[in-house]
Parts: C-alpha cells; sequence; structure tokens
C-alpha cells in the first residue's frame, strides 16, 4: 500500500512545452565549441562501460575541491544537489520535528518534507520578498523545526535574503542549509560560516553553470556532518560519465564558463532595465540568473501561452506568487527574442 504521505505529493513540476527558445529552467546556456565536444568525447571512450564508477568520485571531488578553494574532507557529492536536499531531510533531527523554509521558494524542501511525513513550516515572504522576521520566530517557536532551508538567492524570486535574518533564524533552528545553487550570479555565500559551524551547511551545484545534463551537486560542511551523511548516500550516485565530463569542464575549460557566466551577469542587468521601462510589467531585482516580474495588465497564464505561440518558453509561477512569471536568462539573441515577444504581445493589449 503507498502511503497517504506518499499519495498527497504532487510530483516535481517543469516545463516541457516544446518551443523555440527555451528559457523555463535557469539553465546557462552554454554552446560547446567543437573542439571542446570531441574532448569530452574522447573521454567518455575511455571510460570502462561494465564497471561501477569509483564510488567516491575522487577524482572529481578533487576538482570541485580545487576549482572553489575547498578542502575534500569538506565536500559531499550529489545526483544534483536535489538528492543532497533529500539526505539533509532525511538526516538532520527527528521526523517528529519540522521543517522551516520561506515560501515562495525551491519546491524540493516541501516535497522531500512531505515524502518523510515532517511537518512543513512555511512562513510567506513579505510583499518587498522579503523574510518576515517576527512571524518566522513565531511560527519556529510555536513549532520547533528542527532543520530551515534558505535558498540563497532565491528561486523563484531571485533576491538574496537578508543575511542577518538568515542567521537570526539559524539561532533558533539545530541546523540550517543555505542552498547556494545560484552562487555564480550573487557572489555572496556563507560557505566560511558552514566550514566552521557543525550547524550550518551549503549546497551548491554545477547545473546553473551549463552542466544540468550531468547531474552534480555538492554540500560543502564540517567533515563531521559530511561523514554522517555520507552514510545515507547511495552507493555510485555519480555517474562514470559525469565523474569524467565535469572534471574535464571544471579544469581544462572553465573559462568557457567564465566567459558565459559574466555575460549571464551582463545581460540580466540589460533585460532588467527592458523589462523596467515596460507598460503592463512591474520587474524585481534578481542576484541570479532568472528575473521575475509580474504581469499588470494580462493574467499570467494567458501571457504564458501567448508567449509560447511567438516561440518563447518561460516559467508561469503564478500558482506561488500572484500574477507572476519567471525567465531565465539566455545568449543575447534569446533574451532579445523574449523581448520582443513580449513586447509584441503587450501591444496587441493596446489596442
Ligand atoms: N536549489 C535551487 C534553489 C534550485 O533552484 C535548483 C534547481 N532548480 C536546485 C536546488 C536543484 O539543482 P540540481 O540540478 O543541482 O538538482
Amino acid at each position: 500500500m503507498i502511503s497517504d504521505r506518499v499519495r498527497s505529493l504532487s510530483p516535481y513540476k517543469t516545463e516541457t512545452t516544446p518551443a523555440r527558445i527555451k528559457l523555463s529552467s535557469n539553465e546557462l546556456s552554454l554552446e560547446l565549441p567543437e573542439f571542446v565536444k570531441k574532448r569530452l568525447a574522447e573521454e567518455v571512450s575511455r571510460i570502462p562501460f561494465h564497471r561501477y564508477p569509483d564510488p567516491e568520485a575522487r577524482l572529481l571531488k578533487e576538482a570541485i575541491a580545487q576549482r572553489f578553494g575547498l578542502r575534500e574532507e569538506n565536500l559531499l557529492l550529489g545526483n544534483g544537489s536535489d538528492e543532497l536536499i533529500y539526505y539533509l531531510s532525511m538526516a538532520v533531527g527527528e521526523f517528529s520535528r519540522g521543517i522551516f523554509y520561506p515560501v515562495p521558494t525551491f519546491s524540493m524542501y516541501g516535497i522531500s518534507a512531505q515524502a518523510l511525513g515532517r511537518e512543513r513550516v512555511e512562513v510567506r515572504l513579505k510583499e518587498d520578498l522579503s523574510i518576515d522576521l517576527q512571524e518566522s520566530l513565531r511560527a519556529i517557536r510555536e513549532k520547533r523545526p528542527a532543520l530551515a532551508y534558505f535558498a540563497y538567492p532565491n528561486n523563484p524570486t531571485g533576491n538574496c535574503f537578508e543575511e542577518d535574518k538568515i542567521k537570526s533564524i539559524a539561532e533558533e533552528v539545530p541546523f540550517t542549509v543555505v542552498d547556494e545553487a545560484y552562487y555564480h550570479y550573487s557572489g555572496k555565500s556563507f560557505v566560511e560560516r558552514a566550514l566552521s559551524r557543525q550547524d550550518t551547511v551549503v549546497l551548491r551545484t554545477l547545473s546553473k553553470i551549463g552542466m544540468a545534463g550531468l547531474r552534480v551537486g555538492f554540500m560543502v560542511g564540517n567533515e563531521e556532518v559530511v561523514r554522517e551523511l555520507n552514510k545515507l548516500r547511495l552507493p555510485f550516485n555519480i555517474t562514470f560519465p559525469s565523474q569524467v565530463m565535469a572534471r574535464l569542464m571544471l579544469t581544462e575549460f572553465y573559462w568557457l564558463i567564465e566567459e558565459h557566466v559574466k555575460e549571464v551577469v551582463r545581460e540580466r542587468e540589460r533585460v532588467y532595465r527592458e523589462l523596467r521601462r515596460m507598460e503592463g510589467i512591474k520587474v524585481y531585482p534578481s542576484e541570479a540568473n532568472f528575473i521575475l516580474f509580474k504581469s499588470l495588465l494580462l493574467p499570467a497564464e494567458q501571457l504564458h501561452i501567448r508567449l509560447v505561440e511567438e516561440g518563447v518558453l518561460i516559467r508561469d509561477f503564478s500558482h506561488m506568487v500572484p500574477q507572476c512569471l519567471r525567465v531565465s536568462i539566455g545568449k543575447p539573441w534569446e533574451n532579445d527574442a523574449f523581448l520582443e515577444a513580449l513586447e509584441k504581445v503587450l501591444k496587441t493589449l493596446d489596442k
């Protein structure tokens, strides 16, 4: 019998509508030059496919440690940070104690809590998308959750919450996870704090820097915490091809990723400025690789469909934030296509 706990879950949703331009999943539009593809193919062709990969993914771990100035003992690798969210929700505290997170936010915190039968302690962000500290502390004192998640920057809102508020909440819960999936676009981090304490870890991912298809995420934390969580890890959770390709990208070809990330940050500011001057749109500032905006003249759902008709796929988030949609930042020509399509749709409303 499938439990009510699982029956009441909704599966993780993603946009699969086919479209010419896809700006819906916060990926990095990284177009690999032929010589890079060739090198990757060469490396993959050497893999002994009949063998299990290294269960500890040591060579990849070493590359991640070197690339991001960390030590291997402080790293736990996951099949995307999604897998690590599951482990954290399983490992921290007893299941009788809940999990806190401000909403709207990334859906996996709630899905993992619900799958395990843990109470979800959700507190709405304020109108300006900042944390409601008073209400959060009240909910925490009343419900006593064991774990708090913060997406930093937050998805889908794009902002980094105030550091002091995160710290104040962290003082009131036994364990805190700062999910820095979009770190490369904000440059802000809790890594130092995570390394110096037993009650805080940071999550990062390679998904938002051009390697979403490889499924590699990692947790940064104190050695003791890493050792304990490693006991929960499924054996061989990072596939052989992912270990080999991610290592190559982080060593030989990281310059390519850096170039693209810089371009996205520049483009994010341009798209923000363009959206700001459009009538019928309210745009929110972002420190990530996407932008949240509100549709003022047309229901978000309809605007979403109209943009798909123009060949541009973004995400409708009106179920989480009234009237809001989220657009990922792509290549300049993709962003232009989005802006033009949006302008075209809005123009037809004037008539
Ligand atoms: N955390 C946040 C805040 C995210 O937005 C996402 C991806 N949408 C993830 C984690 C999951 O990333 P991964 O691909 O590493 O599982």
